[in-house]
C-alpha cells in the first residue's frame, strides 16, 4: 500500500507522522500547506493567491489547489507512491482528486485518518515548532528537540514557528477543517478506504500503528 492520504484536523499530527512514514518508506511526502508556504516564500503568483487565505486560516480555493495537486502527482518520484497530507480538504477535493487518479491509472490505497479531540488541537498548535531545513516538527512542551533551539533530525538551528499558528487564527482554522472533515470521511469510509488511529497516544505510538497498517 504506497498510494496513501493522510488526514486529521489541524495539530492532529499529520507532519508529524508524515515526517516518520517518508523515511521508512521512501514515499514522497506531498503537503499542500507546505507547497502554498514555499510558493509564499518565493513571491510566486500561487503564493499571492494562497495568502490571503492562508492568513485568515481560510481554504485555499479548491480549482487552485486542485491544479498544484494534479501537477504535483505527474512528477516522476511519485511513480512507486506518495503521501498526500492535508489533500483533500473539502468533498470537492475529494472528487477531483479520483478524477485525476483515474487520468494518471492510479488509486488511492489507504486513507490514515489521525483522530484527536478538538480540545487538545489548539495547544498543540500554538506549541509548534518547525526546522525549515528538513520540515521536521516539534513541540515546545509535547516533543521539544534534544538540545534547544537545534533540530534532532538534520541538526539545522533555524527553527520556527508558523504565522497561521498564533491563537487568533488557529480557531478559525479548527473551525472551518472542522466543518470539511466529515462528509471526506464519510466518502472515504463508503469506499473501503478509510483507517482510523487514535492520535492522542503519543508520537511513535500513533507511528506504530500507522505502520501495522500500511505493512
Ligand atoms: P498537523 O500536520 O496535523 O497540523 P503536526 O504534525 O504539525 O500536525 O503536529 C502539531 C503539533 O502537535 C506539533 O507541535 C507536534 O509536535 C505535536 N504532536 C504531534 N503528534 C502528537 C502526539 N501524538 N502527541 C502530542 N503532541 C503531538
Ligand atoms: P496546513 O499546512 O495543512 O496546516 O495548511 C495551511 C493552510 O494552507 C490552510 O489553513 C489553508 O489555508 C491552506 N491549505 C492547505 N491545504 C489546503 C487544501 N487542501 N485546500 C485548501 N487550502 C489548503
Amino acid at each position: 500500500m504506497k498510494n496513501l492520504i493522510i488526514t486529521g484536523l489541524p495539530g492532529a499530527g499529520k507532519g508529524t507522522q508524515a515526517e516518520r512514514i517518508v523515511d521508512v518508506y521512501g514515499i514522497p511526502h506531498i503537503s499542500t500547506g507546505d507547497m502554498f508556504r514555499a510558493a509564499m516564500q518565493n513571491g510566486t503568483e500561487l503564493g499571492k493567491q494562497a495568502k490571503s487565505y492562508m492568513d485568515q486560516g481560510e481554504l485555499v480555493p479548491d480549482e487552485v489547489t486542485n491544479g498544484i495537486v494534479k501537477e504535483r502527482l505527474q512528477e516522476e518520484d511519485t511513480k512507486n507512491g506518495f503521501l498526500l497530507d492535508g489533500f483533500p480538504r473539502t468533498l470537492v477535493q475529494a472528487k477531483a482528486l479520483d478524477k485525476i487518479m483515474s487520468e494518471l491509472r492510479k488509486n488511492i490505497d489507504a486513507v490514515i485518518n489521525i483522530e484527536v479531540n478538538p480540545d487538545v488541537l489548539k495547544a498543540r498548535l500554538t506549541g509548534r515548532i518547525i526546522c525549515r531545513n528538513c520540515g521536521a516538527t516539534y513541540h515546545l512542551t509535547n516533543h521539544p528537540t534534544k538540545v534547544e533551539g537545534v533540530c534532532d533530525r538534520c541538526g539545522s538551528h533555524d527553527l520556527y514557528q508558523r504565522e497561521d499558528d498564533k491563537p487568533e487564527t488557529v480557531e478559525n482554522r479548527i473551525r472551518v477543517n472542522l466543518e470539511q472533515s466529515k462528509p471526506i470521511l464519510e466518502f472515504y469510509s463508503e469506499k473501503g478506504l478509510l483507517h482510523t488511529v487514535n492520535g492522542e497516544i503519543g508520537i511513535e505510538n500513533v507511528f506504530s500503528e500507522i505502520q501495522s497498517l500500511i505493512g
